[in-house]
């Protein structure tokens, strides 16, 4: 599986989301069906109701709880110092597990500062709880605001990332600071799949819509996309994107798809 360095900490590239999902026998089932397909990078929140299931599959899965990079993110109304700590006690306790990989602050609009919040969360770095932070839907200015107050390095953005919703100013800002992109909904939620680009190229790979989606962004430095399914079928396919490639060619084409890529960003990019 690819790899992603940020830092010091590697993380696997393609993540396994879980939101959205219905009943708990439906998450563990997604979840165990991931770990077997060999998804080392699971993405779950308080707000989801998937940790349990997450946990669940993790024990009972034929991996060891080190193999797997597990992110969850706090729930708004626990952006307080003291819920910080309390509310990624009571995660962990689901997660039947003594550390997070990565807690992130889950969403900006809050009325907590970010700072208050950072400040929990790298305490809880510093008794062992959790191994790394990062944010989600923070806006370019955001990120770098976490940036500078985050005594421990920022490791991620999470924000909504696919062919038809770029985030060039963002990805720029990640590239130079050395912050991984997460792209949450790398399908558009199944709306990017029936694009014509997508579908051609597709043809052209003997693939399928999704797998040339989650490629594109495997091909872009410190993108780690982390598609979500319940459909064991899709699981498989979606984690089975390491042999093929896609041509500079069909990288620009998918760009294209969004809109005009900037020069700068097409050469740090390589594309
Ligand atoms: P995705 O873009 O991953 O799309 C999921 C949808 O695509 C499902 O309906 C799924 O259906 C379908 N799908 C998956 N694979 C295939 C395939 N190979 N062929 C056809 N259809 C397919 O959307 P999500 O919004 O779920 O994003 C992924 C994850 O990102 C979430 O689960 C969550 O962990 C995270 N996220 C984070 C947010 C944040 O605010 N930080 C916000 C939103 C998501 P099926 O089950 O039938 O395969």
């Amino acid at each position: 599986m690819q790899q992603i360095t940020v830092g010091g900490t590697t993380v696997p590239a393609l993540g396994f989301g879980t939101s959205g999902m219905d009943t708990d026998d439906e998450r563990y089932r997604a979840i165990s069906a991931a770990l077997d397909a060999g998804y080392r990078h699971i993405d779950t929140a308080q707000m989801y109701d998937s940790e349990s299931a997450v946990g669940d599959a993790i024990r009972d899965a034929d991996v060891d709880r080190e193999e797997v990079f597990v992110t969850t993110k706090l729930l708004g109304e626990n952006r307080a110092h003291d819920a910080v700590i309390e509310s990624t006690r009571d995660s962990l306790d689901r997660l039947d597990t003594e550390y997070v990989d990565l807690l992130l602050i889950h969403s900006p609009d809050q009325e907590v500062t970010h700072e208050e919040t950072l400040d929990a969360m790298n305490e809880l770095v510093d008794e062992g709880a959790v191994e790394n932070v990062g944010v989600s839907n923070f806006s370019v200015e955001e990120t770098r605001a976490a940036i500078e107050h985050s005594d421990e390095p920022l490791l991620t953005n999470q924000v909504e990332y696919n062919v038809h919703e770029r985030r060039d100013d963002l990805l720029s800002l990640c590239l130079d600071e050395d912050v991984m992109l997460t792209a949450y909904s790398p399908l558009g939620v199944g709306d990017c799949l029936d694009d014509e680009t997508l579908v051609g190229i597709a043809d052209d790979h003997d693939r399928t819509p999704a797998q040339v989606a989650l490629r594109w962004l495997l091909q872009q430095p410190l993108v780690s996309p982390i598609p979500r399914s319940s459909n064991p079928e899709h699981v498989r396919a979606n984690a089975d994107v390491f042999d093929f490639e896609l041509s500079a060619d069909e990288m620009r084409d998918l760009f294209a798809v969004g809109g005009d890529l900037d020069d700068d960003l097409a050469a740090k990019l390589g594309v």
